[in-house]
């Protein structure tokens, strides 16, 4: 899904980044990524009295994993700039003699830490919106259906008729969350599609899914809600429900706070 905007990184780009990701993984950074030049060495991080030599690659434009070739002289880097570990950190995968070859080297006691795409892909959505912020224009988008598939749990419409998941990343433009008051002037709370329910929401506060993904939003609608409750004695009985279902359901594409706001 964010492979995209993995590659459309520059390769300076993708060291900066990796050395975020290793800073968010624990690694003290001795030596930071050097513009343009190119040595072999790409950064010196350091985690439990261990320095390791990290090798950043970039194959954005082959999306080809990395070689042997691509490789060479591992463990005379490693000596050269005084470390005991090296940290392959690729935003592709690694050959299968790249990985013999790291495998070797372990066996020999340098201590190897390979960190690929897939890897990088799991660890994305640990790391805190401002610093992804920086690679990633868009990366709210990076944070939809985090959890295991097993865990999610839709957002149906209510309209039992069209019962799409709200939550959709296409769907979610067009959906929205409101009140409709009932002829016994009774108060329910719907979240549907826009051109399913919004002709039954005829009470002038509603909100769009787009909107209270975003935290800030979602705490002006909760104090709304809240009003809601305390000026109706008269709530329908599936007015809780309804906003208890709405609200976990949210939380699952919650933007945390400083993500930027719902324009
Ligand atoms: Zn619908």
């Amino acid at each position: 899904m964010y492979q995209d905007d993995i590659y459309s990184l520059s390769p300076n780009e993708w060291e900066w980044f990796a050395q975020d990701v290793l800073f968010h993984l624990g690694f003290m950074v001795h030596v930071g990524p050097s513009e343009g030049v190119d040595d072999g060495l790409d950064m010196v991080v350091e985690k439990e009295g261990v320095k390791y030599l990290v090798s950043c690659k970039h194959n954005h434009k082959t999306k080809k994993n990395v070689g042997v070739r691509e490789e060479p002289d591992i463990r005379d880097r490693v000596e050269q700039h005084d470390c005991k570990g090296f940290i392959a950190f690729y935003s592709v995968g690694a050959t299968t003699g790249l990985k013999k070859k790291l495998l070797a080297l372990k066996s020999v006691n340098l201590d190897v830490i390979e960190i690929y795409l897939d890897n990088i892909l799991d660890i994305i959505p640990t790391i805190r919106g401002f610093t992804l912020q920086k690679y990633f224009s868009r990366p709210q988008e990076m944070h939809h259906h985090l959890l295991q598939e097993a865990e999610y749990k839709p957002l149906r419409c209510l309209n039992e008729e069209c019962g799409k998941d709200l939550l959709e990343n296409q769907r979610i433009p067009w959906s929205m969350a409101g009140f409709h008051v009932d002829e016994d002037k009774k108060v329910h709370f719907l979240y549907g599609c826009k051109s399913c329910i919004s002709d039954y929401c005829n009470h002038p506060y509603w909100a769009e899914i787009g909107q209270v993904r975003y935290i800030e939003q979602m705490l002006g609608w909760r104090s709304i809600v809240d009003e809601i409750q305390d000026e109706n004695s008269l709530l329908s009985v599936d007015f809780y429900k309804h906003w208890a279902l709405f609200q976990e359901a949210i939380l699952q594409i919650q933007v945390p706070q400083g993500w930027g706001r719902w324009i």
